[in-house]
């Protein structure tokens, strides 16, 4: 959209800007924020706000920078309805309920599948999330995995190869020619139009000799790291991922001291500003949707390692796309304070992605602003199931309503 945009009567601003005061978000007051060209060209005191072609009264509500969920499994097809039902009158979960979406995604057109990514992502938008990071998985044949990520191209820069989700049934007795195929002929088809690679390592998945040959051979051909790790149980996936250099390593419910030092010793983005750390990325909706005990947050958190919250929406253990519904239940269920959990969905997933133009709101950062129909960040855990979000703009352009 040509022309400038003022958002202007913002009741409190959150910028994540670390260099300014206000906090580890950066809370301004009585604030406004200039858009241009779909970026944020001026952040300053409502009252020294420069003309615009446009303005967005906030009417007092806070602003902050569009969530930025970085796990989301949005290409497949069908859902686990039931298998949920199941779980919630006392069956545990096991991942095994992977192999029944693969079997739907494979049956699938391209268009069912691109609906679905629409459906979902536009799902998402609505709720604040300007930024998302979409996987393959579901698809584990060469051809599948291709049009998997083709099709999530279409939606997001944030595109994870994850040939390596579960081994599939026709493999089931051969995991190793499975992980050589993933390494050769699924990765060369994938690799086009992926930026990540990513490995479920996880006791009945893969384990780490399998995932690090898997991420190396990944990183040969220029993608960054990001692992599935240490969610069903302790393991080695937490250290494998700090290893290699991952982004992010995602789950992290259980975690030795050793992982949670390993995760420390790579640097606390909060402090330091933008720097190439290994976050650990946590995904609630995974606990509550499996009945799971959370991970420990605080103990992360106070070693100083740098922490991310996001979605993990997929239709078997996390069938969410609501980021202030993962703020809540990472303040009221793991003892993260609302800045850090708000932090945690914005700059923390931009750090989870290696990005710094999207989860702060200063010049030059891409204008993805979230108004809320409340005056402060606090109500996004303390109004939880409200929809707070009255309005957001994705590169400038308001989304919601005009
Ligand atoms: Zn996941």
């Amino acid at each position: 959209m040509r022309g400038s945009l003022l958002v202007d009567n913002i009741g409190e601003l959150v910028t994540n800007d670390i260099g300014g005061e206000g906090g580890p978000l950066g809370i301004r007051r009585h604030a406004a924020v200039l858009v241009e060209d779909g970026q944020v060209a001026w952040v300053g005191p409502a009252r020294d706000a420069p003309t615009a072609d446009r303005r967005i009264d906030a009417e007092g509500g806070a602003v902050l920078p569009g969530f930025v969920d970085s796990h989301a499994h949005l290409v497949f097809a069908g859902d686990r309805a039931a298998e949920f039902a199941a779980r919630m009158a006392g069956e545990p979960y096991t991942g095994g309920g992977i192999r029944t979406t693969v079997g739907a995604t494979r049956a699938a057109s391209d268009d069912e599948l691109r609906a679905t990514v629409r459906r979902l992502r536009g799902e998402a938008m609505r709720q604040g999330t300007t930024t998302i990071e979409i996987k393959s998985g579901y698809g584990l044949t060469v051809a599948d995995e291709a049009r998997s990520l083709r099709i999530a191209a279409e939606f997001t820069e944030d595109t994870t190869f994850l040939g390596a989700h579960v081994v599939p049934a026709e493999y089931a007795d051969r995991p190793d020619d499975y992980v050589g195929m993933v390494c050769g002929p699924m990765l060369a088809a994938a690799a086009p139009y992926a930026r990540w690679i990513d490995v479920f390592c996880e006791r009945g998945a893969f384990d780490v000799d399998h995932a690090r040959a898997i991420l190396a051979c990944g990183q040969a051909v220029g993608l960054g790291v990001r692992v599935h790790a240490n969610q069903l149980g302790p393991g080695p996936g937490v250290q494998l991922g700090v290893e290699l250099g991952a982004a992010s390593v995602d789950h992290c419910t259980h975690l030795t001291d050793a992982d949670v030092d390993a995760l420390a010793s790579t640097g606390t983005t909060w402090v330091s500003g933008f720097e190439p750390t290994t976050v650990a990325t946590l995904l609630p909706g995974a606990e509550f949707s499996t009945r799971s005990p959370y991970p420990d947050a605080r103990r992360l958190l106070d070693a100083g390692a740098t922490v991310a919250l996001a979605t993990d929406c997929n239709p078997g253990s996390s069938y969410t796309s609501s980021m202030p519904f993962c703020i809540a239940l990472a303040v009221r269920e793991m003892r993260m304070t609302p800045a850090e959990a708000v932090w945690a969905a914005t700059a923390g997933g931009a750090a989870a992605l290696r990005r710094n133009d999207v989860g702060r709101l200063a010049r030059g950062a891409r204008a993805d602003l979230v108004i809320l129909d409340a005056p402060s960040h606090l109500h996004l855990a303390y109004r939880p199931g409200v929809p707070l979000i009255r309005q957001v703009l994705h590169n400038g352009v308001p989304q919601c309503r005009p």
